[in-house]
């Protein structure tokens, strides 16, 4: 006996829309309906968990696809939990979620409607019918007692139920294809969309015989079951890489979000070499299906290096590309899962020493981008940074938190300097009073650092001060042949102040010099000498920058500033020519000269002085 239902005025309006104005990406009917078949063979694995006895329990869990180029068919068929007369009715004759009546209104809204809206709203089944011109149902329920049954339609108007016989446990979907919708007969079609969608569903999906989907998302199955090489092969998969990545971090939790992930760091940071800007690697599924090919927004931008696979249950299927931007629930699993993963890097700096070098060489520069840029992970990534030391070796670099425990008590911030090398460092006048303290200093080389130290501002409670900023002076400095009073050598600083006239801004008596007879400091100490002049540089040519006026700290300790003090009285020029080659030599000191050649004149001036 055949019955004859109507439509829920809801559904027929929808199925208008579907067959008569959705025209592109046809193909993610396949999608849906082997997603719905991965769900009702995942309900029945949960039934059969549950102990409850199951119909035909010995009929294996898959899904198979075949198509027929001569009858015009394609067909899916799971052996999931079917459906009962009921479920039919219920399932494919209305619409049971609340945000249907919002996706109708979004789809007439619309000109041009968005297909990948259709799955968002749990009414995927009816994608069938852009593709098909009448589509039938045979489902049997895993319950015992119940029968098989037949649900046809051609989606005008009503469908049809009548009693099917032998009809095997789960559901079997066959669709009437359209004229112009053949192509979904061609097997290589039909697994080339099988593929980009549906690769790590985690039951077997046959296409007319044959197993598709090879790799089955070994994410989410147990760590202790998973072999290195299927982790391996699975990488040069999804990463398109032959080499073997360089870390791995395979996660799985159950609260704030349902997550499982594979991560993988490649070898080589292929930004480095001279490749265009990497995108993330990393696809979005949802219980094994996928939501999002590279999703952008699953992770910072600095992450971008990354490859792999993050699942959540708890995102709605299909949830559209446009929504997923903005997603309250795709900002908490990004926030959760780059949380787990720097506190992996973490982990491992700690466990694989030598990895984590390796990957702080390759990576170091996304690390940084992300200190400056990424506010909520500030903190956090202070704890990856490595930086050269005064203390250590020249191979080897220091955490912030291990500088933090050599620290002398007294000392209060962390010292760094920005120079070309370390031996430009462990000679630069900044440097002086730290080795008279005997405070290490982290010798930094990579402009970029600067910025970072800018951004991280504090760590662990100790503020992160330039070395040339740091208001420390010399505590019993060592004994010298003679040295000018403080008043005289405020004197003579006044008479430098006048005689460099405009080119120096405020002249001081500094505390903080051993060897070196001056130095500069940047005048309103906001940014460190080195700083300065590379923004300057960054500025536009032709643009009439006055030149940079630094403040001159004096060393009253030292030969040259006693010996000038006295000349100053007896040979004004040549004191004067003295102090500007100080001056000048002060700012080489500090990078920050423009062109030295512009001193050679007055040093040739003076070396025929000195040899009169
Ligand atoms: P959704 O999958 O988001 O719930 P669909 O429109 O894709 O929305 O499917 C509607 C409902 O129909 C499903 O929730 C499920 O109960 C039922 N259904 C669809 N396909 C199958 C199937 N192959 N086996 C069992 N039930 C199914
Ligand atoms: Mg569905």
């Amino acid at each position: 006996m055949v019955e004859k239902h109507v439509f829920q005025a809801e559904i027929q309006q929808l199925l208008n829309i579907v067959i008569h104005s959705l025209y592109t990406d046809k193909e993610i009917f396949i999608r849906e309906l082997v997603s719905n078949g991965a769900d009702a063979l995942e309900k029945l694995r949960f039934v059969q968990t549950a102990g409850n006895t199951v119909f035909q329990s010995e009929i294996p869990l898959k899904i198979e696809v075949s198509t027929d180029e001569k009858e015009n068919l394609i067909t899916i068929t799971d052996t999931g939990v079917g459906m009962t007369h009921s479920e039919l009715v219920e399932n494919l004759g209305t619409i049971a979620h609340s945000g249907s009546k919002a996706f109708l209104q979004k789809l007439t809204a619309d000109k041009k409607p968005d297909v990948s809206l259709i799955g968002q709203f749990g009414v995927g089944f009816y994608s069938a019918f852009m593709v098909a011109s009448k589509v039938s149902v045979d489902s049997r329920s895993y319950l015992a007692e119940e029968k098989g049954w037949r649900w046809t339609s051609d989606g005008a108007g009503g469908y049809e139920i009548e009693e099917a016989s032998d009809v095997a446990r789960g559901t079997k979907i066959t669709l009437v294809l359209k004229e112009e919708c053949k192509e979904f007969t061609e097997g290589w079609r039909v697994e080339e969309i099988i593929k980009k969608y549906s690769n790590f569903v985690a039951f077997p999906i046959e296409l007319n015989g044959t197993l598709v989907n090879t790799k089955q998302g070994i994410w989410s199955r147990s760590k202790n079951e998973i072999k290195e090489e299927e982790y391996d092969e699975f990488y040069s998969y999804i990463g398109h890489d032959k080499e073997k990545p360089l870390m791995r971090l395979h996660f799985n939790a159950d609260a704030p979000l349902a997550i499982q992930s594979l991560l993988y760091v490649p070898g080589r940071n292929l930004e480095v070499m001279g490749m265009a800007r990497s995108e993330s690697d990393v696809n979005l599924y949802c219980r094994r299906v996928l939501i999002e090919p590279k999703a952008k927004t699953l992770f910072p931008e600095w992450l971008r290096f990354l490859k792999g696979a993050v699942d959540s249950e708890d995102l709605p299927l299909n949830i559209s590309r446009e929504s997923m931007q903005d997603s309250t629930l795709m900002q908490k699993l990004n926030k959760v899962i780059t949380t787990r993963f720097i506190k992996f890097l973490d982990d491992q700096s700690e466990k694989q020493p030598e990895t984590y070098t390796k990957f702080y060489k390759e990576y170091s520069r996304f690390l940084k981008e992300g200190v400056v840029i990424d506010y909520t992970h500030r903190e956090s990534l202070g704890k990856l940074l490595r930086y050269d030391s005064s203390v250590l070796a020249k191979e080897v670099q220091t955490s912030l938190a291990d500088y933090i425990k050599r620290m002398p008590s007294e000392q209060k911030d962390i010292y760094y300097l920005l120079t070309p090398s370390r031996a430009t460092a462990e000679t630069s006048p900044y440097y002086e009073v730290f080795a008279a303290r005997k405070y290490e200093v982290l010798f930094l080389s990579d402009p970029w650092d600067e910025f970072v130290m800018e951004h991280l501002r504090v760590f662990d409670g100790k503020t992160l001060t330039a070395a040339e900023k740091a208001d420390l002076s010399v505590e019993n400095p060592d004994k010298v042949e003679s040295e000018l009073s403080p008043e005289e050598a405020k004197e003579l600083g006044a008479w430098l102040k006048e005689s460099l006239g405009g080119k120096v801004n405020e002249v001081r008596v500094s505390e903080r010099l051993v060897g070196s007879p001056v130095v500069v400091i940047d005048k309103d100490k906001m940014l460190t000498s080195s700083m300065r002049q590379m923004l300057k540089r960054m500025k536009p040519e032709g643009g009439d920058e006055p030149e940079i006026n630094h403040d001159l700290e004096i060393n009253r300790r030292h030969s040259v500033m006693v010996r000038l003090n006295v000349i100053r009285k007896t040979n004004a020029p040549l004191a004067l020519k003295v102090s500007e080659q100080l001056l000048d030599n002060a700012k080489v000191a500090a990078g920050v000269m423009e062109d030295p050649r512009s001193m050679l004149a007055r040093l040739n001036d003076l070396l025929a002085e000195v040899l009169k």
